[in-house]
């Protein structure tokens, strides 16, 4: 594997840390779990695709970009993040929400997320559900060259070959960490949803020969859809590496069972993990991806799926935000007279 000879911008706090749950682990009786502390990468209150904007934006400015384009969901976190990433390199950042969930909510549409896109001074416009984002991103490139402008695109999630490079990093330094404590990790859970994190770390895992068990907890798309997109991205990524490893298409593992009504739309399970973790840990985690994971974590744990399993890790891929966007979700008493 030959990650280091692709160009990177330093963006995130690395490594991050790896934290046992001592007391979600006790509450749930099965194997030690433990959380590996993407939610603090640092840049604009961190998350998940800080890791991948190292290696896109490298790209952007050695192709010599001036304005990123990039597009997700109206409290996304990607965005956020890219704003961010944009505003330290000094380049402007236009940013496309699709409307995904038909919230008509103040706090959903201006607070959590895009309040911080707007922070770091990018632009923010907005299309309709089902609208299809890479062509609308294509066009706003197309007037900014018709400006003068050299824009770069970055892709929904940041979930390419360039994109995933980012955990595949992730998977060497968890396992290096890992290693340097001396434990032995059995398995490895987290959300997946534009599936460059699960590509990456497939890759990555499959590169360095480790057979920690992977496992994405999917947030849209139904299993089948989800695994083959993290697997197609895989496949490209380890040849982008230029490694010899190969993939089974049976490494590629999603549990879409904690999707719930759809994409962003909060579960009874979502709400009562996130409110947990955050009671018993001091952790905070999102409505729409890391809430749904966790779920999924608890649930799976609680029906033995990681029995004989000694060390299981949640990859804490952030969001906390977009809690803002979610401030009625949780049914949480008003103040109390004393
Ligand atoms: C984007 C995101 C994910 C999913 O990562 P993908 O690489 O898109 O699959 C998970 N958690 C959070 C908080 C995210 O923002």
């Amino acid at each position: 594997m030959r990650l280091a000879k692709f160009p990177r911008v330093a963006l995130g706090h690395l490594p991050t840390p790896l934290e046992p749950m001592d007391r979600l682990s006790e509450h749930l009786g099965g194997p030690r779990l433990w959380v590996k502390r993407d939610d603090c990468t640092g840049l604009s209150s961190g998350g998940n695709k800080t890791r991948k904007l190292e290696y896109l934006m490298a790209d952007a400015l050695k192709q010599g970009a001036d304005t990123i384009i990039t597009q997700g969901a109206t409290q996304s976190n990607h965005a956020r993040q890219t704003a961010a990433a944009a505003a330290k390199l000094g380049l402007a950042c236009h940013i496309l929400l699709e409307d995904r969930t038909g919230s008509n909510d103040a706090s959903y549409n201006m607070s959590g997320n895009v309040l911080l896109d707007r922070l770091h001074g990018a632009s923010v416009s907005k299309r309709s559900g089902g609208a299809d984002m890479n062509a609308e991103m294509g066009a706003v490139a197309e007037t900014l060259r018709d400006q003068g402008k050299t824009p770069y695109i970055v892709p929904g999630g940041g979930s390419n070959e360039t994109g995933a490079l980012g955990y595949v990093n992730c998977a060497r330094e968890l396992v290096e960490q890992s290693n340097a404590m001396g434990l032995k990790i059995d398995a490895l859970v987290h959300a997946t949803g534009s599936s460059g994190t699960q590509a990456g770390l497939v890759a990555g895992l499959a590169a360095i020969e480790s057979d920690i068990h992977l496992l994405g907890i999917g947030v849209r798309a139904p299993q089948e859809k989800q695994e083959a997109m993290v697997y197609d991205l895989a496949v490209r990524t380890l040849a982008h590496l230029g490694s010899t490893s190969k993939i089974a298409r049976s490494d590629v593992r999603a549990n879409c069972s904690y999707v719930g009504a759809g994409y962003g739309i909060p579960t009874e399970g979502m709400v009562n993990a996130l409110k947990l973790l955050a009671e018993i840990e001091g952790l905070l985690f999102d409505p729409v991806y890391s809430g749904k994971g966790l779920d999924g974590l608890i649930d799976l744990t609680r029906k033995g799926h990681f029995d004989g399993m000694e060390n299981v890790v949640f990859l804490h891929t952030g969001g906390s935000a977009a809690l803002f966007g979610y401030p009625d979700t949780f049914d949480l008493p008003g103040y109390v007279t004393d």
